[in-house]
């Protein structure tokens, strides 16, 4: 591992589920910009500020109802849980990925999760690798 990934894991690690409001309630408020490319009633898709892939897609219900992280999910949230799916494969053929895309969900520290918003990233537009880092 470089040294700039132990750092980001490091961040990743320092960072916590409080329950607090993150940055992605001020874009779905539309108190901070972001390029949106697909938005519904229950959910928002907008680009990642910092891509990982030509094609790098985040996609997050409007009303986060206690979803800090997929591990918190409750049988309440299997309607939205299901949308999101639906809708990630809906974004990934309009971003044009028909040759396959890769969706990621991101839990908690050793996830590397950094917002406490649940989300799923669409990434794309290059061969992935695998086993993931
Ligand atoms: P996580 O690390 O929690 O799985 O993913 C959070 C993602 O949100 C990261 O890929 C990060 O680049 C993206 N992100 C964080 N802040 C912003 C922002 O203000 N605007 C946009 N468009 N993406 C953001």
């Amino acid at each position: 591992m470089g040294n700039s990934e132990e750092a980001a894991a490091a961040t990743n690690v320092a960072l916590k589920d409080t329950g607090a409001p993150t940055i992605f309630d001020k874009i779905v408020k539309k108190e901070i910009p972001c390029t949106s490319v697909y938005e519904d009633d229950k959910c928002l898709a907008f680009k990642d500020i910092s891509p990982q892939a030509p094609v790098h897609i985040v996609l997050i219900p409007k009303e986060r109802d206690g979803l800090t992280q997929l591990s918190k999910a409750e049988e309440r949230h299997k309607d939205i849980l299901g949308h999101l799916l639906y809708v990630a494969q809906l974004v990934a053929k309009q971003q044009g990925l028909d040759e396959g895309f890769r969706i990621v969900i991101n839990d908690g520290a050793q996830g590397c999760q950094s917002v406490y918003h649940l989300h799923i990233h669409i990434i794309g537009g290059r061969m992935m690798k695998w086993p993931p880092g």
